[in-house]
């Protein structure tokens, strides 16, 4: 009797470091490739082709897919601070509130969060390319927040009304802007009121 069937064996197909999911930047990484074998007496004798491959952490031996390779917590940090500065900046320019008092209010209740310096030029930047580009306010607010969780928009709406009314001071064109940006959002008008109310309050 011949006895045949399949295997899966896990040869290594290189190595290196990657920024690791689950334990941090800069850790040895093996990259597995499944093969998979015809098998005679148990014996694999003919490749039947790749199953499959992963990153296996050396560090922690978690398993990740490929994709892991281009994880980068520290650019994808910053590419999400960019876009709530642009953001605030499409807002301020909207409410019509692109005054010296408000790029400050937006550059320090931005440091607040991030613990970055952001430079008075960024903002002015942000402003040109806005202008430039002659943004919307609702498509922008849109498309570049719908990865955002609720969370993450309850932050921007902070960030805008820091921006918009550092004195506390939210007028109309303000209340207007935020109810535009809220609802391209998604976020409910009470929401927004909530969050207005908040602010005046000093909360
Ligand atoms: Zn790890």
């Amino acid at each position: 009797m011949i006895i045949f069937g399949t295997r899966t064996t896990n040869p290594t197909a290189g190595q290196g470091l990657f920024n690791c999911p689950r334990c941090g930047p800069q850790k040895p990484y093996t990259h597995k490739k499944q093969k998979r074998w015809f098998t005679l007496y148990f014996i694999p004798v003919i490749p039947l082709g790749t199953a499959g491959e992963y990153l296996e952490c050396d560090a922690c031996a978690g398993t990740f897919d490929m994709e892991a390779l281009n994880h980068d917590p520290a650019a994808e940090r910053a590419e999400m601070f960019d876009r709530l500065r642009r953001l605030s900046v499409l807002a301020m320019l909207f409410a019509n509130r692109y005054q010296p008092e408000n790029v400050n209010a937006l550059r320090a209740a931005l440091q607040e969060i991030t613990q970055d310096f952001i430079a008075e030029e960024v903002v002015h930047q942000d402003v040109q390319f806005a202008q430039q580009a002659q943004a919307q306010l609702e498509p922008t607010f849109q498309s570049q927040t719908q990865d955002f969780s609720a969370d993450g928009k309850s932050l921007l709406i902070r960030l805008i009304l820091s921006t918009l009314a550092p004195t506390r001071q939210v007028e109309a064109q303000d209340h207007q802007t935020l109810h535009r940006a809220g609802a391209a959002m998604g976020v409910p008008p009470d929401v927004i009121e909530q969050a207005i109310a908040a602010h005046v309050a000093g909360q």
